[in-house]
């Protein structure tokens, strides 16, 4: 478990200094002032007012407080229907604190006497009252805290988060600071002048952390209470490759990591003037190194890198604010197949949950209505894109990919939806040509059952990101949890073998397109299953086919023999760590 310990240990550590330690989630080293940006329960940020407009954030607070009653009176009664009284009077209790002078005087007071918007007042207030009631001694009355922060989370809510500070604040060269920067908060950034992320949450496999790779930008995350050591403005050194943050750094902080930086970028240098080389491993097998996408804008950058195509073009990201019509998607589509031709592009349909359609909100959407699941509910939605997709394989090697199944008859269901994007096609007489159809393996239902679902795909491809998480129960964007989830785990492993062999014995094309593809230590053991194309962030393919090249497969498949039988990942992690050190003794664990 990560705990933020000064670095004793490195030296580093210099009076003033705060070292806090995280997951690495994208290499690279930066040094920049912080903005904070609070996300888990309404952003706030404080805002002076002007003495007459002391009134109006009265007014706002009072609306916002009233609105809260009434919600909280109809979360009571309807819990009263389902529940029955016991339960519901807990909302009864939480109204009741919505009058309290404690709190309703107290955010007034502060309003007038800091001269603040109402949502730093009633955070202010929060803060104070959650106080009180740690310092007190009866348990239960300790445990009421959970419903201030609630009754506080709602007034935040009805306030609407009005207050954000100017977007130019995020124009500057700023380290994002965040307790949760989720990937819809990422869409009002500009990452080019973004030079890192840090948060609490997430760990290496969380969207964001994905994006922050894309971009080239470094990121730490899983920093525990990061933003009771951080505010705007404070200095930090990110280095997201060993993930550490160090909070008001000494200059001979600051000069060391310099230095770091140089040689990083100097190594990246190298390895980005050998792009042009196919990946193989020391003994001569081919290895095929794609990129995994997120935005059309990226193309460049998956070229630069010396990709072999795009392995997973995470087509919602083109739908974030609205569904693309079937024109604009085909012209996005045609343009990167024939950017990339001759090799493919494999556009994952949209991985969608139920909220972004428009549909009501669910309790737990990573387990509700997701992906193909979701598409073929709305299938105008799927087909809309199918035909887009069909459209634009004239133009280049294009294949279709569906996120989420659950085993065939998902998969059937789905396909259905080609064959209805076909006749569509065939019947306004569009160009159009017809593409192989392939299933994430994200849903353990569908990995265990890797050798079904290969009778009628045409391609398999692994999303590890989602395959842990499903695998061993933990949320990606958790970090509290997170440390729960290895890759190196014998779980992980027996499916990965399973899922290679059936592969490998019916000929059907294989890939692995998670974080778990650009992972040093997996290489052996994916490489030994028998895996042989990978899809992966464009920036960590150089360093990717380096390290392919230093691999002997027969090697790799005696040590993804041995590992897969050993009880846990701590001797898996030991045992790949001693066929490392015996290739190379002086290299790390690349
Ligand atoms: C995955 O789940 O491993 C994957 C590649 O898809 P995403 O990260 O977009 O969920
Ligand atoms: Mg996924």
């Amino acid at each position: 478990m990560m705990v933020p310990t000064p670095r004793s240990d490195s030296g580093r550590s210099r009076p003033g200094e705060t070292v806090l330690r995280g997951e690495p989630a994208a290499p690279g080293i930066c040094v920049a002032p912080t903005i904070v940006f609070e996300r888990r329960a309404v952003p706030v940020f404080r805002v002076e007012v002007r003495r007459r407009e002391i009134g109006r954030e009265i007014r706002r607070f009072t609306e916002a407080r009233d609105r809260a009653a009434e919600q909280l009176r109809e979360i009571r009664e309807s819990t009263r229907r389902a529940l029955g009284q016991d339960r519901a009077y807990l909302f009864e209790a939480q109204r009741l604190m919505l009058a309290d002078p404690l709190l309703v005087d107290r955010v007034q007071e502060v309003i007038r006497s800091e001269r603040v918007n109402a949502e730093w007042a009633v955070r202010t207030v929060l803060r104070e009252l959650e106080a009180v009631f740690d310092g007190l001694a009866d348990e239960y009355l300790r445990q009421r805290k959970g419903d201030i922060a609630d009754v506080g989370g709602r007034l935040l809510q009805n306030l609407g988060g009005a207050a954000r500070p100017s977007l130019e604040r995020w124009e500057r060269r700023h380290v994002v600071a965040a307790d949760d920067l989720r990937p819809s908060d990422t869409a009002e950034l500009d990452w080019t002048k973004i030079q890192g992320v840090i948060m609490e949450a997430g760990g290496p496999t969380y969207h964001t952390a994905i994006l922050a790779r894309t971009h080239d930008v470094p990121c730490v995350t899983g920093i525990p209470a990061l933003l009771d050591h951080i505010h705007t403005d404070l200095p930090v050194v990110v280095d997201g490759s060993e993930g550490i943050v160090v909070v008001n750094p000494a200059r001979k902080t600051v000069a060391e990591y310099r230095r770091k930086r140089e040689r990083e970028r100097e190594r990246r240098r190298r390895l980005l003037a050998a792009t042009a080389s196919q990946a193989s491993t020391a003994n001569g097998e081919r290895v095929v190194l794609m990129a995994n996408m997120d935005e059309p804008g990226e193309i460049d950058l998956v070229r630069r890198h010396g990709a072999e195509g795009v392995g997973l073009f995470r087509t919602e990201r083109i739908a974030v604010q609205e569904i693309p019509s079937e024109e604009e998607q085909f012209r996005i589509y045609r343009e990167l197949a024939q950017a990339l031709e001759p090799h493919p592009l494999v556009i994952r349909a949209f991985d969608l949950t139920a909220t972004d359609i428009g549909r009501a909100p669910e309790l737990n959407p990573a387990l509700g209505l997701r992906g193909a699941r979701l598409l073929v509910m709305a299938s105008g939605i799927f087909e809309t894109q199918i035909r887009a997709v069909l459209r634009a394989a004239v133009h280049g090697r294009v294949q279709l990919m569906f996120p989420m199944v659950g085993g065939l008859e998902e998969f059937r269901a789905a396909r259905t939806h080609v064959r209805a994007a076909v006749r569509a096609l065939r019947y306004r007489d569009v160009p159009f040509r017809e593409v192989p159809v392939g299933a994430m393996l994200e849903v353990p239902s569908a990995a265990a059952t890797a050798d079904l679902l290969g009778q009628e795909a045409e391609f398999l491809s692994i999303g590890t990101n989602d395959l842990m998480q499903y695998l061993f129960g933990v949320d990606r964007a958790n970090e509290r949890v997170a440390h729960f989830s290895d890759p190196l785990h014998p779980a992980l492993l027996r499916t990965l073998r399973f899922v290679a062999r059936v592969c490998r014995r019916t000929g059907l094309p294989l890939a692995v397109c998670g974080e778990v593809a650009a992972e040093p230590l997996m290489i052996p053991l994916l490489l030994g299953f028998g895996v042989r194309t990978f899809s992966m962030s464009p920036n960590a393919i150089p360093e990717m086919k380096r390290l392919i090249a230093v691999q002997d497969t027969r090697r790799a498949e005696e040590i993804a023999q041995q590992s897969v039988r050993l009880t846990t990942s701590r001797r898996v992690r030991a045992r790949v760590l001693r066929a490392v050190r015996e290739r190379s003794p002086a290299t790390d664990s690349g």
